[in-house]
């Protein structure tokens, strides 16, 4: 290993000054790079969600603002300088009462009872009073008809006088009063066709001033239509008149007081249910007189929810409105944002000061609670849902309960929170990226990454270069010091030989003819040995330094391959081989250089001989394919594995076979034959298995230019 290194010192060195070192500080520098690419990419990630936070915020603090400053305007209108409630009252419902962000309207004057825009009850006077307040004459005919009515239970009497009462009357209030109080003794007198029309008469009176009392009158002279309908008969009239009822009631909710709607929305309620009940005829498969009443209730139950939130405004958020502006030193036009958690819903109120006719200091405030529903379905989700439209993050709008008002929960991925300032409305808002991807595509656009994966490949592929340079380096290694104990041994045997044989015959201690004939024998064989190793040896030498050089001759190869053969086989006597030259191919003539060939044909039959056993057969072919000459050397001897084939022809490989057989060798015969014959412009082929004998074909195309 180290004189693997020691050689390959140079191409080491110049690999790591040229590709390893750069390479491993391109790499160092591109993850470095990349690490900071991948925070920028976060980062901007990050600040692209702060980004997207604070417009949501801003656009739903916008709608605030544009409330709050509706509420600046009112508080200095003159209406509620001079706590003028009708006024305030009628701006409520014509210019703050307009916006869908608006829930419910409250103002609080100083030691005053508060009072919450548009509900009227307590606020006006009780015109029932105005109704009441008859002339000495009216109230005289009123009295007589009670006495005909309660204690002479003369109905058409107390009817005459009620009548001529209502001739006199211009009112029509009062008109209403008295038509009721006629309708209720037709009613004692079961003339309720009469009555009805009594009633009707009510009901289409419409007087100018209306109030708490008037309405009620309306809504009382309906209920009692529909039930003098019934009383005739006319049932399905009386089923429409009870949801008329109830629609009014509903309609004029602001100017009843919490009590009084309960009341009468149950008298409605409860006639129309009964009627239905005792009539199940009159719902139809259609049901719409059901689809109107589930309509009307739910209407019902909104207004209730209304004064439980009055109810709440009034026990909870305004003492403590009241204390905070208390704090306040003279007058601020300070719209204060607050918020009160009552039950499991948020109040949130916009408050200000009301101001005096001087401005400077306070009488009161007036505040406005939103509308929440509208808040989160009307506003924050389609909002929200311009956010999602861009799609690469998931946004979560929660309120402080963790109840998800839009979006979608956002799992685990890091993202930013972020809240309202004071809370106001009390969401939370969590946004985090959908996935890794926008990451990663980053990545792939980035030179860095680029440049990593680049440098990467060829540190890569250098390692393979350097680990398969120094394999084959140690490879050559061993099969040069192979080559090296292999060639001085094939020098040593026939010299050591030469020289033994030739000693003998110079002392002249044989005298044998025969015998010294065979020596002689002997010894031309190991110098014919000797000089085709270094013939060998030359040849290679010389096609490694590319200088080898080949001299063509037109050569009749049927007659000169015999004639190699021959002498091959003549000039080995030491052992007995069955020779067979068969060839079927008349005379031909093909352009080789014959020493080369010789060579070539020399060291296969060297080969052949060399892995035999003792008395197995050779058999050399010469026969011709197409345009080629084949030259087939077959011997029976131990074979070559398959795996082994392609290597043969490597210079100085030498099979494990081949030396166990310890039969000598260098390793380099089939490399010269391989490439004399190609120079020759043929192939050599082989065809073995261990143990079967091995046959190798040379082929040589005979027209060869
Ligand atoms: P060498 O004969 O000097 O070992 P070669 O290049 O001529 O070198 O042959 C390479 C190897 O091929 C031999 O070592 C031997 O294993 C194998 N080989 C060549 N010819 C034969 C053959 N006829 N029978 C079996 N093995 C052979």
């Amino acid at each position: 290993m180290k004189i693997i290194i020691r050689r390959q010192k140079k191409l080491i060195l110049i690999y790591l000054l040229t590709i390893f070192l750069p390479s491993v500080m391109l790499c160092i520098f591109g993850i470095i790079a990349m690490r900071n690419e991948k925070f920028r990419i976060e980062r901007q990630f990050r600040e692209k969600q702060s980004q997207t936070a604070r417009l949501f915020k801003s656009e739903i603090n916008a709608k605030f603002d544009a409330l709050a400053n509706n509420l600046r305007h009112s508080v200095n209108t003159p209406v509620f300088i001079n706590q003028d409630k009708i006024g305030i009252i009628n701006l409520v419902e014509n210019q703050i009462g307009k916006d869908n962000l608006y829930g419910q309207y409250l103002i609080k004057y100083t030691d005053k009872q508060p009072f919450f825009p548009p509900f009227r009850a307590g606020i006006l006077p009780d015109t029932l009073n105005a109704i009441l307040d008859y002339t000495a004459f009216q109230k005289s005919k009123q009295e007589m008809a009670d006495r005909y009515e309660f204690l002479q239970n003369d109905y058409p009497g107390a009817i005459s006088v009620l009548k001529g009462l209502l001739n006199s009357t211009i009112d029509k209030n009062q008109q209403g009063q008295i038509l009721n109080r006629i309708a209720r003794n037709l009613v004692k007198q079961n003339r309720f066709n009469e009555a009805a029309a009594c009633y009707l008469e009510i009901i289409s009176l419409n007087p100018e001033n209306t109030s708490s009392s008037t309405n009620l009158l309306k809504i009382s002279a309906l209920l009692q239509y529909s039930e003098c309908l019934l009383k005739t008969g006319q049932k399905e009239a009386a089923l429409e008149e009870s949801l008329k009822a109830f629609e009014e009631v509903i309609a004029n909710s602001c100017y009843l007081d919490e009590n009084q709607l309960s009341a009468y929305a149950s008298m409605a309620r409860e006639k129309f249910r009964s009627i239905c009940k005792e009539n199940p005829d009159l719902i139809g498969s259609d049901n719409t007189y059901t689809v109107d009443f589930e309509n009307l209730d739910s209407l019902y139950r909104n207004t209730i929810k209304k004064w439980e939130i009055i109810g709440n405004l009034k026990g909870q958020c305004i003492p403590e409105l009241s204390s905070e502006f208390i704090q306040i030193n003279g007058f601020s036009d300070r719209v204060v944002r607050y918020t009160k958690k009552i039950g499991n819903e948020y109040y949130l109120l916009l408050s200000m000061l009301i101001p005096d006719e001087t401005g400077t200091r306070p009488t009161g405030f007036a505040a406005i609670k939103i509308n929440n529903g509208f808040l989160e379905d009307s506003l924050a989700k389609p909002l929200l849902d311009n956010y999602l439209e861009t799609g690469d993050m998931s946004i979560a709008l929660s309120d402080l309960n963790g109840r998800i008002i839009a979006g979608n929960p956002v799992g685990k991925t890091a993202g930013i929170t972020s809240l309202f300032d004071g809370n106001f409305p009390p969401w939370r808002m969590e946004i985090s990226g959908r996935s890794a991807i926008p990451l990663f595509t980053g990545l792939y656009k980035s030179f860095y990454f680029w440049t990593f994966l680049v440098m990467i490949t060829i540190l890569i592929f250098g390692i393979l270069i350097i680990g398969r340079t120094i394999a084959h380096e140690k490879e050559m290694l061993k099969l040069k010091s192979d080559f090296v104990s292999s060639v001085s041994h094939e020098f040593k045997t026939p010299i050591t030989s030469i020289r033994a044989l030739t000693e003998r015959l110079i002392e002249g201690s044989v005298k044998d003819p025969d015998r010294i004939k065979e020596y002689y024998s002997v010894i031309y064989q190991d110098a014919e040995n000797l000089s085709r190793l270094v013939w060998n040896i030359l040849d290679f030498a010389k096609n490694e330094e590319g200088k080898k050089q080949y001299f063509f001759d037109e050569t009749d190869l049927t007659g000169w391959i015999e004639q190699i053969a021959r002498e091959f086989f003549s000039k080995a006597p030491r052992r007995k081989y069955n020779f067979t030259y068969d060839t079927g191919i008349s005379p031909i003539l093909v352009k080789i250089d014959r020493d080369a060939m010789k060579l070539a044909v020399a060291n296969l039959l060297d080969n052949a001989v060399k892995f035999s056993q003792g008395d197995s057969e050779v058999r050399v072919f010469l026969e011709k394919k197409g345009d080629n000459i084949l030259l087939k050397i077959k011997d029976a001897g131990i074979g070559i594995a398959k795996r082994e084939h392609s290597k043969i022809f490597e210079k100085f490989y030498r099979s494990e076979n081949a030396s166990r057989q310890s039969a000598t060798g260098t390793g380099l015969g089939l490399t010269i034959v391989k490439q004399i014959v190609e120079d020759h412009g043929g192939e050599v082929l082989v065809e073995s298995e261990p143990g079967k004998g091995s046959t190798f074909t040379v082929s040589i195309p005979v027209n060869r230019t």
